[in-house]
Order: C-alpha cells, then sequence, then structure tokens
C-alpha cells in the first residue's frame, strides 16, 4: 500500500482535496493521510468544508496561524517535519501556493520524500505575491509537477523543468472536479434577509488588495459605485478583509454575508449575473458556472480566460472595475474549449501517482 500523506491548510485546498482525496479513497494500493497545518481555522473558513465536501478529518491536526510569513512558514516546517518523521510516508501532496503548501514542500524534500505538486507551474510573474513564492520554490523541490494548464506546462518548460527529473503532467484542474461533483449540492446562503434577484457575486483577501491602503480604498469605492448605480453586490467576506476595512474606518455600503460553505458559493455562483473577484480559484468557478468575471489584479495566473474574453483585469483602479463591470454585466460564459480538462483532473492525478511510485 502507498502511503501518501496530503498538507492542506487553506480553504481553497480544502476544496480542492476533496476531490482527489474521493479518487485515493475509490483506488486501490493507496492510502492517504491527512495533515492540517491550521493555516485556516474559523468554523466558516475550514471546518464548513470538511462536513460539506466529505473530507476525511485530519489524522493529523496543527494549530498555526497567524503571525508574519516566515514566523508561520518556520514554526508549520518544525512540525510538519516532526510528523514526517513519525508517519514516513511514500510520498507528500501539495496544493496550490500558501505558506502550508511551501513548508509542506521543503520539510518533506530535506527529508528526501518525494513531493508531489497539484496546481503546479502556475505563474502570475509577480513578486511581490506571497503565493508567487510559494508556488515557484514548491515547484522546484516537488518531482511529480501536477499541471492544470498548457501554459502552466509552458512556464515549466521555460524554467527547464525539461531537463530535470521532474515528472511534468498536464492533468487538468481539481477546482472543475469539484464544481461539476458538487453542482447538484448548490444551496442558498442562510440570511436574515433575501438576498436580490439579480446581483454581483464579489469577493476580496488577496494581501496585494487588502494590505495597501490606497488600494482597498480603491476597491471599496468601486463595490459602493457598482452596488448603487449598476446591481447590488454580495460579498462573502474574508476575516481578514473584514478586519483591514475596521482598520482603515473604510464605509462598505454592499451587502456583506460572513463566508459561506462551498455548496452555498456554488448557488451564489449560479444565480448572479457578473463575478468581480481578486482570488484564484473564483475566476475559473465564474467560468464553470458561466458568469463573466471581472478580476481586480493586475495579473492572473489563469490567462486563458482573459485570452478567451471572459475574464477583465482592472487592477485596484476604481473607474477600470466600474467600467468593466458595466461592459459584462449580465453576459453569459461558455466552456467551447476545455481549457481545465472536464473533470477528470483527480482520476488523472491519482493513476499518475500509483504509477510513480
Ligand atoms: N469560497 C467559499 N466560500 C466563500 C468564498 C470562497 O467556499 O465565502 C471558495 C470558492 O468557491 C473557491 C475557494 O473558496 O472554491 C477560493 O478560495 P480563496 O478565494 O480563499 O483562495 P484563492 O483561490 O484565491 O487561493
Amino acid at each position: 500500500m502507498q502511503k501518501i500523506l496530503t498538507i492542506i491548510g487553506a480553504r481553497p485546498q480544502f476544496i480542492k482535496a476533496s476531490v482527489v482525496s474521493r479518487a485515493i479513497q475509490q483506488a486501490e494500493g493507496i492510502g492517504e493521510i491527512m495533515l492540517h497545518t491550521g493555516q485556516h481555522f474559523d468554523a466558516n473558513m475550514s471546518d464548513v468544508f470538511f462536513n460539506q465536501l466529505g473530507i476525511p478529518r485530519p489524522d493529523i491536526q496543527l494549530d498555526i496561524h497567524g503571525g508574519k510569513h516566515g514566523e508561520m512558514t518556520g514554526r508549520m516546517l518544525i512540525e510538519i517535519e516532526q510528523a514526517l518523521a513519525e508517519h514516513e510516508p511514500d510520498r507528500v501532496l501539495v496544493y496550490g501556493d500558501t505558506n502550508s503548501t511551501l513548508a509542506g514542500a521543503l520539510a518533506a524534500s530535506k527529508l528526501h520524500i518525494p513531493v508531489a505538486h497539484v496546481e503546479a507551474g502556475l505563474r502570475s510573474f509577480n513578486m511581490d505575491m506571497p503565493e508567487e513564492i510559494n508556488r515557484i520554490l514548491t515547484d522546484q523541490v516537488s518531482d511529480v509537477l501536477f499541471c492544470p494548464t498548457t501554459t502552466a506546462v509552458q512556464n515549466l518548460d521555460k524554467e527547464g523543468f525539461g531537463n530535470k527529473p521532474a515528472k511534468v503532467l498536464q492533468v487538468g484542474d481539481v477546482m472543475q472536479d469539484a464544481a461539476l461533483l458538487f453542482a447538484e449540492k448548490a444551496a442558498p446562503p442562510v440570511s436574515d434577509t433575501a438576498l436580490p434577484d439579480k446581483f454581483v457575486l464579489a469577493t476580496l483577501h488577496r494581501a496585494e488588495n487588502t494590505d495597501d491602503p490606497v488600494r482597498l480604498e480603491q476597491i471599496v469605492h468601486a463595490l459602493n459605485l457598482v452596488h448603487e448605480e449598476q446591481a447590488p453586490v454580495v460579498l462573502p467576506i474574508h476575516p481578514r478583509t473584514r478586519n483591514l476595512i475596521a482598520k482603515q474606518n473604510l464605509d462598505l455600503k454592499v451587502r456583506v454575508i460572513d463566508p459561506v460553505g462551498y455548496f452555498e458559493m456554488v448557488w451564489l455562483l449560479n444565480h448572479c449575473q457578473l463575478v468581480l473577484t481578486d482570488s484564484g480559484g473564483v475566476q475559473k468557478e465564474a467560468f464553470f458556472f458561466g458568469r463573466p468575471c471581472v478580476t481586480m489584479r493586475d495579473q492572473t495566473e489563469w490567462v486563458e480566460l482573459v485570452d478567451e474574453g471572459v475574464n477583465e483585469l482592472t487592477g485596484a483602479d476604481t473607474a477600470r472595475i466600474v467600467g468593466a463591470v458595466s461592459r459584462n454585466l449580465g453576459r453569459r460564459v461558455v466552456d467551447t474549449n476545455q481549457l481545465y480538462g472536464g473533470g477528470q483532473a483527480s482520476k488523472r492525478i491519482v493513476e499518475e501517482l500509483k504509477a510513480a511510485r
């Protein structure tokens, strides 16, 4: 039996791991130990996903969150190393681009345990983003790199992965697997008052926006203008964003709700007129659910959506955000080119993990 130790810690990783974990359970000759670093720990940022998506309870639960990036990553490194020494897995599996991803990959590679990276090869080419540092370094120490897109494979080619022993594989995007698998579970968010019939779904949490007072103010202003002049904006607010908006005393006038579970998020994606976000995952989910997207960032790793004309990048500029929303509101989007693998990624990943032994 091949023993995989999966390391997760943040909301998007729970969603990604849910489908791969399910595929591991359905396969023979491979088993999984789950380690949760504790990076996200609120019930509505963590537990809800384990409950809704049937993710096995973590075998190892760490409690590491907050603090500066180096401190958080360092503490994870120490505790993950101990867990790896105790459980002696055949391989470590990491997802995406968080501090949990980097700490897991680094701890494993130092112990000469092979590392598989899901969502390898993505690049924004913006080294100011903590996520970019995490994904580049994780790719460097991985021996199996599961790429979601053609662009991701090309990025790794350009970085010389063709000359390395590492295996680079285009498997598609596990988030599409999740969107397809859980689409029928869509459920409206529980809320004191009814949500509007037609609305813009917004999310906002990237450090490049929330930690920069000017950008945050411009974005809040844009959200207010869209809400007042175009369509009501519904914002399931990330706890960090809520704190930073309060700290800056900004007057956010949109319909703010608590972070929602995945089933509620699917419902919101299915009922909105447009998605306005700085999230990586939500940009693609807009596409999976046929909605146009306006992305409040200067770059995206998911360039194919911009090339297809279904995602517009605006940065944090108020006028550009408002203009892009008015151009795209209510448009419908169709996935004609199967950009993300059509929902087979987790099956392919598990087949490759078994073969890579
Ligand atoms: N998400 C959710 N509830 C929310 C907001 C987001 O379930 O209130 C989901 C969303 O559908 C997507 C994932 O969380 O699957 C994206 O995570 P996030 O935006 O935090 O991170 P990123 O994708 O930017 O790394």
